[in-house]
């Protein structure tokens, strides 16, 4: 790529771009982590994650990928054999499931066509059916990464009373936390899983667990071995500003800088500008006759758009030509999704002009190709744009 002049555009939905501030901020010695000075570090990043988790109890910061993350809500939760209810929102969701399957969980699998998120009617009567209360978790993914349908997660949980059920509710806001209404004690989530390189805008490596009473109960006597993972073993020393282990140091210092943009901003215009950004997305891809492929308008995904290519047109080919022509990356169908759709990232640091390059990019190389589609859509794109920002500025 070296023949690529200014920056590259990473518009895969996650890694997200690293902003400068965060870099910066993590530019810097590797200092003592037994030392009073990264005490007072670990102790305001724990605080800075309950504001963005929106919870007033533990989070837990693996030095791990999400996977990881994944992981450690499952052992320090589940026991083998144990009976759990998931749904197939996509590919992430699958492998989760995956997971919980090789460690002896018992999954029902509620089936879906990737076009959907989980839906909260459906698990409301899989609970009710289960009245001797074999069920003990609801795994869902939030922000399928995978085809840009965003699951109700409140919807669910009020689902889950109605039907009054003692399930634990384990969620996964691996791309939209930091970037997408998230609620973890209103929302009575047991465990909430996350990681850095999405909405934190920071580089991957940290893995994130937010923790209920109820979930910490169910640690004490669940019957899954963990060392690495096990929660006490990290919330013991947590408590006074250290890991249990070496921590990832430098990622700690850019998560402090990132949630203090995410607090700057203030959580409610990040999580609006991201709307903004995505309906503009998808005016752009409606404009050019291409479909989007989230079915239900209500579960349209914030931070990415998965759009289908149209018969006989390879996603992957049309995605080599943005690389190699504009510099710029999509993100690639993933499973059975793979040369079906591209994936356009608007998550993280991203802004209406950055948006709008990422667009032009789409549009200029759907012309290389030789897709067929229909010029204009950044154009639409920039006039659904416009509208917002002036009812904003009226509205001021
Ligand atoms: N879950 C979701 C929704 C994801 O988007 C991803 C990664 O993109 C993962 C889980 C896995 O996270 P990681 O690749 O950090 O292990």
């Amino acid at each position: 790529m070296s023949q690529h002049q200014g920056r590259h555009f990473l518009q895969i939905p996650g890694p997200s771009p690293v902003p400068d501030r965060v870099l910066r901020a993590m530019d810097m010695p590797v200092i003592d982590h037994r030392s009073s000075a990264f005490a007072e570090l670990a102790k305001a990043v724990f605080h800075g994650c309950q504001q963005i988790f929106k919870t007033a109890g533990p989070v837990i910061i693996f030095p791990s990928s999400g996977t990881g993350a994944w992981e450690a809500a499952i052992v320090n939760t589940l026991s083998p054999g144990d009976k759990v209810l998931m749904v197939e929102t996509g590919h992430f969701a699958t492998l989760w499931r995956q997971m919980a399957a090789r460690w002896g969980i018992e999954v029902d699998f509620m089936p879906g066509d990737w076009r959907h998120g989980a839906s909260p009617a459906e698990i409301e009567a899989k609970l009710k059916q289960d009245t001797a209360h074999t069920i003990k978790a609801v795994m869902v993914v939030h922000n399928e990464t995978s085809t840009g349908v965003t699951s109700r997660v409140g919807d669910i949980r009020a689902a889950m009373d109605r039907a009054a059920h003692p399930a634990l509710l384990l969620v996964d806001t691996i791309s939209s936390l930091g970037s997408v209404d998230y609620r973890h004690d209103e929302w009575k989530v047991d465990v909430t899983v996350s990681c850095s390189q999405k909405g934190f805008m920071l580089p991957p490596g940290l893995g994130f667990n937010a923790i209920s009473d109820k979930a910490r109960a169910a640690a004490k006597t669940n019957k899954m071995p963990r060392s690495y993972w096990d929660w006490e073993e990290m919330l013991k020393p947590n408590a006074a500003g250290f890991f249990p282990y070496t921590p990832a140091t430098n990622l700690l210092y850019g998560l402090r800088e990132a949630i203090a943009m995410l607090l700057e901003e203030g959580l409610e215009n990040v999580f609006a500008r991201h709307k903004r950004l995505a309906a503009a997305t998808r005016a752009a891809v409606t404009h050019w006759g291409l479909e989007v492929l989230c079915q239900e308008p209500a579960e349209y995904s914030p931070v990415l758009t998965a759009v289908l290519m149209p018969p006989g047109h390879d996603a992957d080919a049309f995605r080599k030509v943005t690389l190699e022509n504009y510099n710029m990356s999509l993100g690639s169908g993933l499973s059975k999704l793979a040369g079906k759709v591209f994936r356009i990232g608007h998550l993280g640091e991203c802004n209406e002009l950055t948006l709008l390059g990422a667009l032009t990019g789409v549009e200029m190389g759907l012309s290389l190709a030789g897709v067929p589609h229909r010029a204009g859509g950044v154009a639409a794109a920039m006039s659904l744009l416009e509208e917002r920002t002036h009812s904003n500025a009226s509205a001021q």
